[in-house]
This record gives structure tokens, C-alpha cells and sequence, in this order.
């Protein structure tokens, strides 16, 4: 973005000077002030939309806790929001562009391009590509690229991009009134880590035939608080679940102490897997009231889950 596609300062100066930008995938942030009057501004762009903010406010030179948060809990949901809506309606049209290709050159549906034979790709990345040329993968229809955003804080001026003619950038202002109006939808990570702990849960209680109510606690590892880790009770048995990096990290406490042989077996002998009983990485301790392991993939977070569980159940008098 260079300074004079920007719009004026709410001054009326036009005299921006870059200060910073961070670039990425899908992602640009670019840090202005105007060099007459000082006043930062703030140029960012992500799939899911865009705005040029002029802040009124700042905390030294730093963003007031009141705007960051609102860029990170606010914004990024209801962009991120926007792009999930937009990546849908891409790929499905990508799928049937990619499906032509495979079929013009006579690949089974859905072969990945590095799999084309090297004979074939010229055409394969041809037909295939052709999907950029559609106006609808462009601006699929009912999905706005530059939406208006919701729940604006106040001393924050803002424009959004809604196009460009030539070198002429096409700013709109968004009031206050109308951005209090708009929602902020549910953020497409949260749905899609509830949906995830739902189901391994729900298996769960139908395999070890009991209840447990998993209660939100927050994530331990990265602090991201659309994915929270859950605590609930097997027996005696405190469990903690949650996504720490890849794997999703398992913690059990145990006042009477937790048979460890099952699962030693399992994610030690076999799978090779962190785990660490009473604290002590790769221990072989065969009581721990302290245990924590990782799981890959939810068929193995499922299957350590129901061996602990199973461990934790009181053993019924017969
Ligand atoms: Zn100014």
C-alpha cells in the first residue's frame, strides 16, 4: 500500500509515512504516521477482509489493550469467519476445475498434481488452472471480501477497501452506528475444536458406558482462547484434554494412585509417544498420581483416553 493510495488523515493532511509492515500468506499489516499532525494509522488485510484504521489513542506507541484485543478477539473471528465462507465456496469450484483436468488427461478423480505423469501436467496444471479465469471464484456472490466490521472501538477511525479504479482507491468510511450493529459470528476454530472433543468424548462415554460433564479450562500450553482444554472427572480421576501443537496432550491426577501397565504398553512400548508418569519422561513407574501422554490423531486420543478410563473405573466386587 503506498502512502498516497491511503485516505486522508482525519486532519484532512495527506501525508503518510510508512512506519513497518509485516507481510505474509494471505496476510499484510503496514504501520503509517502522518508526518504533519503524528497520528498512527494502520493498514490490515487478511483473507476475510480489510480496513485502514487511524487511531486517535495510543498506549506510548503501542496499540491500547482495548484495540488489540478487539483486533484479536473481535476482528480476526468475524474475518476468519468470512474466509471459511470464501475458501468453501472457492474450493468447490476448484474441485470441479481440478476433476476436468484429471479427466482430460486421464487420471483417476482427485489425483494430486505430483502425481500426474510429467507428460500430462502441462495440460493437467492448464485445465486445472482455469479456475481463475471464473468471475465467481473472484467474488462469489453473497460473500463481501471487505465487509464492514463489527463493534468498532471508540477513538478508532476506519475505512475499508472496496475495489480500485485505475490508481484511484475506492475507500469506504464505516460509522459507528453501523459497525454496532454487526454481529461477530461464531469463530470457525471453536467450532471446529468442539465439534472435535464432542465427538471423542461422546465415544467415550458410550464405550465405558458412564457420564462425565468436561468443563472449560483454559488452554495451558499456547493461551489460544478459541481452543480451551477441558477437565472432568473418570472415578476418582482428575483428566485434562487439550490441543498443545500437534498432539493433543492427555493429564490425569490420581490421589489413589493410576495402573499404569495398559498404557505404558501402548503409547511407550509402541507408539513411542511423550509420556511421563509422576513427571518422570519415558518413567516406568507402574503407579502415577500424576501421568501425562500425547496423542497424534483422534483414533489414538480415543484409544488412550479408554485405556486411563478403564484404569480409572472402580473395580466392581463381584
Ligand atoms: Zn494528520
Amino acid at each position: 500500500m503506498l502512502p498516497e493510495q491511503l485516505p486522508t488523515c482525519i486532519f484532512g493532511h495527506k501525508n503518510w509515512r510508512p512506519g513497518g509492515a509485516q507481510l505474509g500468506p494471505g496476510y499484510d499489516q503496514e504501520w503509517f504516521s502522518c508526518h504533519d499532525c503524528g497520528l498512527t494509522a494502520l493498514y490490515l488485510s487478511e483473507d476475510g477482509g480489510n480496513l485502514f484504521l487511524i487511531l486517535q489513542q495510543l498506549d506510548g506507541d503501542q496499540l491500547t489493550k482495548e484495540i488489540s484485543t478487539w483486533l484479536n478477539d473481535t476482528l480476526r473471528v468475524f474475518w476468519r469467519a468470512n474466509a471459511a465462507e470464501l475458501k468453501k465456496v472457492r474450493d468447490a469450484i476448484e474441485t470441479v476445475y481440478w476433476d476436468r483436468a484429471c479427466e482430460a488427461v486421464g487420471v483417476p478423480l482427485k489425483t494430486p498434481w505430483h502425481k500426474v505423469p510429467k507428460d500430462k501436467l502441462k495440460r493437467f496444471q492448464e485445465i486445472g488452472g482455469k479456475y481463475t479465469e471464473i468471475s465467481e471464484w473472484h467474488k462469489p456472490r453473497g460473500i463481501d471480501l471487505s465487509p464492514i466490521p463489527p463493534k468498532l472501538p471508540v477513538g478508532v477511525t476506519c475505512f475499508i477497501l472496496k475495489g480500485r479504479d485505475g490508481d484511484r482507491f475506492n475507500w469506504k468510511w464505516v460509522s459507528h452506528e453501523e459497525t454496532a450493529q454487526i454481529e461477530v459470528p461464531p469463530d470457525p476454530v471453536r467450532v471446529r475444536h468442539d465439534a472435535y472433543f464432542s465427538e471423542v468424548f461422546e465415544t467415550i462415554r458410550k464405550e465405558l458406558g458412564i457420564e462425565f460433564v468436561p468443563e472449560e479450562v483454559p488452554n495451558c500450553y499456547c493461551g489460544f482462547k478459541a481452543q480451551p482444554w477441558f477437565q472432568f472427572k473418570i472415578g476418582e480421576n482428575t483428566f485434562v484434554v487439550g490441543p498443545r501443537k500437534r498432539v493433543v496432550a492427555i493429564l490425569v491426577a490420581s490421589q489413589s494412585g493410576l495402573a499404569t501397565d495398559e498404557i505404558r504398553k501402548v503409547a511407550l512400548d509402541e507408539d513411542n509417544v511423550t509420556y511421563s508418569p509422576n513427571g518422570k519422561w519415558h518413567g516406568t513407574d507402574a503407579v502415577a498420581s500424576t501421568l501425562e501422554v500425547h496423542a497424534w490423531t483422534k483414533e489414538k486420543l480415543i484409544q488412550y483416553l479408554m485405556i486411563l478410563g478403564k484404569a480409572s473405573l472402580p473395580v466392581l466386587a463381584i
